[in-house]
């Protein structure tokens, strides 16, 4: 263990953190993090997916060098700030249509799904709201309070309703997981309550953290169906899976539907805390002062925000999600039919799921392996974390800078370490002190 791991425990609380291996670092470049044993280790998390144009890309470091040397404030509670309208009118031309009203900036994935629940409930009078089993929405009590992950401390809202997500793999078929959530749906709304007292169903497009489950073709333009129907609002929560990570910058446009209220963050800051919801004027002006916190609006991450829309355009990296995803995922279809742990691949883009199983024809969750796998995986020089409500999903959502050559590179060290983890080379014991989620 480094002497900066080692030394971080005695000044630092353990309270946010969610740890798989001794990790210290020191610096990064884009897919590489430097370590303080001067080692370069692969991200293929990218910090769960905020540097989503890698480390210390030139286009950030310039726009908050701009930014920086003549700071317009420090927040848009009080005053306007160019940065933040820029963003604003930026992520506007964006779309969805139906959504394009006015945004609101906070820091992180929970404080805008946060605000959101608030502001649909408020705004509608209607006191109920829908999201999925295993969702993660965020760590505040706001944002937990509409989530379903298992892994979360906080208690649910009263109003909150939690619906299966469908899990094509699971059951077997897209089809079965398919109608299963829909006739779900369709005996909540006969039996429960009446629909017309929901005000918003909260989605995930991917569901990343339950363990990147994809939604089954149709699925998500029949929810958009029963919404329309019954005035729901659909908020599609883009928070890890969007802005050109799925391959498309919205990741609901793999699903063919449009949501009401479109929710940002991790990548939208390339790094710097920033989040943004995006919807309709009449819900957006729904009352001032509503939620608010003070560096809120901050310009030096509105700009680095800005940056990062522009350079995902100018550099293709919505197209780069695509073509260099299609080549992680082949080389994980290549990993697959060589080991028997892995029971399933899945995802879209730069946004990539390999489930373990300890036997493939009951799919019973191999937690305890991915859990090795990625702790023997960081020492031969790859950052990978796992996910799903079962714990056994390995996650990628690399920056969406990489390339086709950092992708195979990344590929054999897994293989590596599954090769590792199969021959028991690996002892339970290194797991001491990092028991993930
Ligand atoms: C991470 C995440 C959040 C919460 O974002 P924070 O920045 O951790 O507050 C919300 N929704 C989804 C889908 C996420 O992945």
């Amino acid at each position: 263990m480094s002497g900066l791991y080692a030394r971080e425990s005695q000044s630092i609380s353990r309270m946010a953190h969610l740890r798989f291996f001794p990790q210290a670092v020191v610096g990064g470049r884009g897919a590489y993090l430097t370590g303080d044993d001067g080692r370069q280790v692969l991200d293929f998390s990218a910090s769960w997916g905020s540097a989503s144009l890698g480390h210390s890309h030139p286009a950030i470091c310039a726009a908050v060098n701009r930014a920086l040397s003549d700071q317009a404030g420090a927040s848009y509670l009080s005053s306007a700030n160019e940065p933040c309208v820029l963003l604003a009118e930026k992520l506007l031309s964006l779309g969805p249509e139906r959504a394009s009203g006015r945004v609101w900036f906070g820091h992180s994935g929970s404080d805008a799904n946060e605000t959101v629940a608030r502001m649909v409930t408020a705004a509608t009078g209607r006191p109920r709201i829908l999201a999925f089993e295993g969702a993660y929405h965020g760590g505040t009590v706001g944002s937990m309070a509409v989530s379903g992950h298992p892994a979360q401390q906080g208690a649910r809202a009263a109003g909150l309703t939690l619906v299966p997500y469908p899990n094509s793999y699971a059951a077997g078929s897209a089809e079965a997981a398919r109608d299963a959530t829909l006739s779900h749906l369709e005996r909540l709304f006969a039996t429960e309550f009446a629909p017309d007292e929901v005000a918003a169903f909260f989605i995930e497009p991917i569901q990343s953290d339950g363990g990147m489950l994809v939604p089954p073709d149709g699925f998500f333009q029949a929810v958009e169906a029963l919404c329309r129907k019954h005035g729901i609002l659909l908020v599609s929560d883009e928070v890890k899976v969007g802005i050109g990570r799925s391959g498309r910058f919205h990741a609901y446009e793999h699903s063919g539907i449009e949501p009401d209220i479109v929710v940002f963050g991790k990548g939208l800051g390339g790094g710097l805390p920033i989040s943004a919801v995006v919807g309709p004027e009449a819900l957006m002006n729904h009352a001032a002062a509503f939620s608010l916190q003070t560096v809120h609006g901050n310009p030096v991450c509105a700009a680095a925000a800005l940056a990062v829309l522009e350079t995902i355009e100018r550099e293709r990296l919505a197209e780069n999600a695509t073509r260099t995803g299609g080549i992680l995922r082949a080389a994980l279809d290549r990993l697959a039919s060589r080991h028997a742990l892995i029971g399933d691949v899945r995802g879209h883009g730069l946004a990539l799921g390999v489930e373990l199983v300890s036997d493939a024809a009951s799919r019973a969750p191999a937690a305890r392996e991915a859990a090795l796998t990625v702790y023997r995986a960081f020492e031969l020089g790859l950052v990978l974390y796992y996910v799903g409500v079962r714990s056994n999903v390995l996650e990628f959502t690399p920056p969406l800078t990489v390339t086709a050559e950092e992708a195979e590179k990344g590929v054999a060290i897994l293989d590596q370490a599954l090769t590792d983890v199969r021959d028991g080379k690996i002892g339970e014991d290194v797991l001491c002190g990092f028991a993930g989620w």
